[in-house]
């Protein structure tokens, strides 16, 4: 039998959490991690009470697999959960994609399923040294950094995402993406973010071009959302 899987919510159809595929995202209870911008954080504890039957979302995806690619398992931190690992073996038999949202803070779990998962996009916060003051949890940018090196390394398909909240400096996300680069990173997004009433808020990265330019250059892929 398989072990409880926490879910908090799932979005049937979507054709913007998984690059050219549509897919089904299915959202995991749980996080370590309490990020200044978090904008799921009902989903950062586990509540069994509110918590959708892993059953009734595998009939969802059952029913959808004719015309979804893919599933795309987010967060919360979905990698918290041991039981991924039997979701995914259950959605691979049904002859779909895996994707996996993280934020890089369990890579041991990572690396222990990082095999069945055919795309993985990876949140990073700031620079790994400033982790903390994003997601207020010592040593999270020792874990981030310790994913990527697992990512890089595993050959797997995978995008680096990174959102400008105002409290990093712009000398701090140029240099932060330049790095990502020097790594080996080959995609990356970086995105607006929100406040708690949906309005953008604005980071000095997205008004020059010139720094935009030169990173443009450095990456395969380089979207600007
Ligand atoms: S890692 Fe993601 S889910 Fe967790 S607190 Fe940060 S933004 Fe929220």
């Amino acid at each position: 039998m398989m072990e409880k899987l926490f879910v908090g919510g799932v979005v049937p159809l979507t054709t913007v959490d998984y690059p050219e595929h549509l897919a089904t995202v299915v959202f995991l209870q749980g996080c370590p991690w309490r990020c200044v911008y978090c904008h799921n954080p009902l989903l950062q504890k586990f509540d069994e009470s509110s918590a959708l039957h892993w059953d009734d979302v595998l009939k969802v995806i059952k029913e959808r697999s004719g015309f979804i690619e893919a599933v795309v398992f987010s967060g919360g931190e979905p990698l918290v959960q041991s039981a991924l690992s039997q979701a995914i073996d259950e959605v691979r038999q049904l002859d779909l994609k895996v994707g996996v949202h993280t934020s890089g803070s369990f890579p041991q779990a990572l690396s222990k399923i990082i095999s069945k998962i055919d795309w993985i996009g990876f949140d990073v916060k700031t620079a790994f040294a400033d982790y903390e003051s994003i997601t207020r949890v010592a040593g999270s940018g020792a874990k981030a950094k310790e994913t990527l090196d697992l990512i890089l390394a595993s050959g797997v398909d995978f995008e680096v995402r990174m959102t400008m909240d105002k409290s990093i400096p712009l000398s701090v996300a140029v240099e932060t993406l330049k790095n990502l680069a020097e790594l080996g990173v080959k995609k990356v997004a970086i995105q607006k973010c929100r406040d708690k009433n949906e309005k953008e808020v604005e980071h000095p990265l997205f008004s020059d071009k010139i720094a935009l330019d030169d990173l443009a250059e450095r990456f395969e892929k380089f979207i600007v959302r």
